[in-house]
């Protein structure tokens, strides 16, 4: 029996299990994870393949019929069994990630894998079809979203295959696409904190104006904010050492939700006129100098936003 709340469909159409292995491009001498094996049809295809597959199972039972499948195989010297949930684990060195993963963990899956700190060729993902159409929409596009805006920065993201619902077993309620993700090479030099609070802000209403977004009091409060307690944080640092300039700001990990959230009506108050009106001015001057008071987030590409956001650190106004 099948587990519902651990997303186990399993991949029963042989064809299309070779077809993900081939798309994949594994080399003879790769190390190769993948995440929830279940029974195996996907693992028995990447050991033929790679040199050694590492499989992380959450479910003791699978990981049993697992061992049990490969025992007494060539294989089963060059498969590495990890018990455990992928999200809580340290992941170890590897070439290549393949995965028909449980769609519940795709966001914070997928954001693990591109802040892994060892570098790896690519990750290729089966997803909900509405979350990898997220994951590659491009500016303009009905799914372009802060999903699309934040994995892109960090890999180039690409579609691979359209995967129906009748090839797994039990079917899932929504089709399915498989993804290529190949983390850029050098990895952007941003902070991770202060880029996912911009996005954050800028796709509150992804198709309203940037203008109208920051004059929203509640975002105009959390910018002031900080900038105050910068301000203050600089000033000590002047008092003592001097080396304000260099200061690291920080890197927090960062809870990375995969929805844009999007605020009720009620949440977005505008500041009148006259109301807050030194830093609003220094926040709506930093929109004017760039040209984005009346682009719409939807339509923005990655430069654009990481050309707004340093506009706004330039000025000391920081998302984190
Ligand atoms: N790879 C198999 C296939 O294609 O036939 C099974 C895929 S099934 C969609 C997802 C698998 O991930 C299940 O075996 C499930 O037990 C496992 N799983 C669910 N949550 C997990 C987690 N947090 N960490 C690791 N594995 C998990």
């Amino acid at each position: 029996s099948f587990h519902k709340s651990k997303g186990q469909h399993i991949l029963k159409n042989p064809l299309l299990v070779d077809s993900i292995v081939q798309k994949a491009g594994i080399k003879s001498t790769d190390v190769i994870l993948e995440i929830g094996p279940g029974t195996g049809n996907l693992t028995k295809k990447l050991l033929e393949a790679g040199k050694e597959v590492i499989a992380v199972e959450l479910d003791s039972r699978m990981v049993l019929e697992l061992q049990r499948r490969f025992q007494g195989t060539p294989y089963s010297n060059r498969l590495k069994v990890i018990q455990g949930d992928v999200l809580k684990t340290e992941l170890p060195r590897f070439d290549i990630c393949v995965a028909n993963i449980p769609y519940q963990i795709s966001s914070p899956l997928t954001f693990k894998l591109l802040f892994h700190p060892t570098s790896f060729r690519c990750a290729v993902i089966m997803y909900q079809r509405e979350f990898a159409m997220r994951l590659v929409a491009q500016p303009g596009d009905n799914l372009y979203c802060r999903l699309s805006v934040n994995t892109q920065l960090y890999a180039r993201v690409s579609h691979l295959l359209k995967v129906g619902k009748n090839n797994f077993r039990p079917p899932p309620k929504v089709d399915s696409s498989v993804v290529r993700i190949e983390p850029r090479k050098p990895q952007p030099q941003v902070n991770k904190k202060e880029w996912d609070g911009f996005l954050r802000v800028c796709f509150i209403r992804k198709n309203k104006t940037l203008g109208s977004i920051f004059r929203q009091k509640s975002v105009l409060l959390m910018l002031e904010k900080n900038f105050k307690t910068l301000q203050a944080v600089l000033a000590s640092l002047n008092g003592s050492t001097g080396e304000a300039a260099g200061m690291d700001l920080g890197d927090q990990s960062m809870g990375m939700e995969d929805d844009d959230n999007e605020m009720d009506d009620d949440d977005d108050v505008e500041m009148d006129e006259g109301q807050g009106g030194e830093f609003k001015e220094k926040v709506m001057n930093v929109l004017k100098e760039g040209g984005f008071e009346e682009k719409r987030s939807s339509k923005l590409s990655q430069q654009e936003f990481l050309y707004l956001l340093s506009l706004f650190n330039k000025s000391g106004i920081h998302f984190s």
